[in-house]
């Protein structure tokens, strides 16, 4: 009997852990690790962020697992020892002969002065917050703010700013409103190409959004408390100084402090992996979505998405059940996602490509379309009925 062990219930964890469960006889025990009790649909996150969507609407329960024959343990992980084969958690020890690790990327809460400022809108109370405030918000400047690289879901910002835009054009105050993306990247989307970067910051722009590039947020000051009348202030490296009154951030990213104290980590603070097999170099210990850190031929990072951990998930799966039941037959991941890029007003556009590609990545962008917002809409319910 073998036992599979996957940490984290998120994208990757949930797919790795429902495909293998599938591929493997009962006499094989497969766990799933999770702190949290719940399986959040984070695309959603930016319909929540307009009201369009309710928490409950866009999360699962990860004990639904328990009906697939996973066995879910709501346990925080506290170590991982590859050379024992044992995780310790919250929980107890559990040993392993094959471990999955899909930890995902943690937001960090205080890596600048005043972080706290901003807005964290990649998390549920962050996404809820932002709600609460767009719905009182009647004029001024709205900042979206990336505090640095790498961070998950490329898009995101940009779709984030123009979900807005189409909110308060709805609302009636859009008029009123400045809306501006700040960003430590040269261009949207550095990854995909600067075809594909000016493409999206010309959507953007045309939507009276500007875009701000280069940008290195070092801090962030609330002026009403310093005394002066209202709003907060953002500081850039070189000192460059700018208002706004509501600053929706996307925080700095780092590997959950379990995964580095382990020492799974190298010198990019995230697990370097075999990009084709998701192994890492320990025996049978693989890693698969934000928690890689997965090296492209272009010399660039295969971007943090949830559709690279649901494709690394299913190769890890595959790959682990093939070798317990010693049917031969690898897969190998190859490079290629996509992203329905949700843009407001009833329409989305629709980036695809192979990241693989030599010598750099081939990704376009489809023209922005109503058939790709709904697009959207079917993959989120599809992704909350397919894995629970
Ligand atoms: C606003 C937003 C929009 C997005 N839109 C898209 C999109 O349209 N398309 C797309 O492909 N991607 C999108 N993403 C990115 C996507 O959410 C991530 O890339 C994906 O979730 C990564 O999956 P993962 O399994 O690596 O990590 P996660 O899904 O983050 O899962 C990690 C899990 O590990 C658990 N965990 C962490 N530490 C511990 C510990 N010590 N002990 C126990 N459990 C622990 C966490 O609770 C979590 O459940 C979006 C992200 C955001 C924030």
């Amino acid at each position: 009997m073998a036992q599979i062990v996957i940490l984290g219930g998120g994208f990757g964890g949930v797919v790795a852990a429902s495909k293998v469960r599938r591929r493997l006889g009962n006499n094989h025990r497969v766990i799933l690790v999770d702190k949290g009790a719940m399986h959040l649909y984070t695309p959603s996150l930016l319909w929540l962020i307009i009201g369009k969507r309710k928490p409950q609407e866009i999360q699962q329960g990860l004990a639904l697992l328990r009906k697939k024959g996973i066995e879910y343990i709501n346990a925080e992980v506290q170590s991982i020892d590859p050379s024992m084969k044992v995780v310790a958690t919250s929980a107890g020890e559990i040993r392993y002969d094959y471990l999955v690790v899909s930890l995902g990327a943690e937001l960090a809460k205080d890596a600048i002065p005043g972080q706290k400022e901003g807005i964290n809108f990649y998390c549920l109370n962050g996404a809820e917050l932002l709600q609460d405030e767009l719905k009182r918000f009647e004029s001024g400047r709205i900042a979206v703010a990336v505090a640095s690289t790498p961070f998950k879901c490329p898009a995101a910002p940009y779709e984030a700013a123009l979900l807005i835009d189409s909110y308060l054009a709805k609302k009636g105050v859009r008029g009123k409103t400045e809306i501006s993306v700040y960003t430590p990247e040269a261009l949207p989307m550095p990854t995909a190409g600067p075809e594909l970067g000016n493409a999206l910051k010309t959507l953007i722009e045309a939507r009276g959004i500007s875009f701000n590039p280069q940008k290195k947020l070092q801090s962030i000051t609330n002026l009403v408390l310093e005394g002066l009348n209202r709003g907060k202030e953002m500081t850039f490296e070189k000192g460059e100084r700018i208002k706004a009154d509501l600053i929706a951030l996307v925080p700095l990213h780092k590997a959950p402090a379990v995964v580095k104290e382990s020492g799974l980590t190298n010198e990019t603070g995230w697990i370097p992996i075999d990009g084709k097999t998701m192994k890492t170099q320990f025996e049978n210990v693989y890693a698969i979505g934000d928690i890689t850190a997965n090296k492209l031929p272009s010399g660039m990072m295969l971007p943090k998405a949830g559709v690279f951990a649901h494709r690394q998930a299913e190769v890890a799966a595959h790959n682990i059940a093939a070798e317990i039941n010693k049917t031969g037959g690898m897969k190998g991941f190859d490079g290629k996602g996509y992203c329905f890029l949700e843009m407001g007003r009833g329409i989305a556009g629709f980036a695809s490509g192979n990241f693989y590609a030599e010598p750099k990545p081939a990704v376009t962008l489809k023209r922005p379309g109503r058939h790709w917002h709904w697009g959207k809409a079917a993959l989120e319910k599809w992704w909350l009925w397919r894995w629970f």
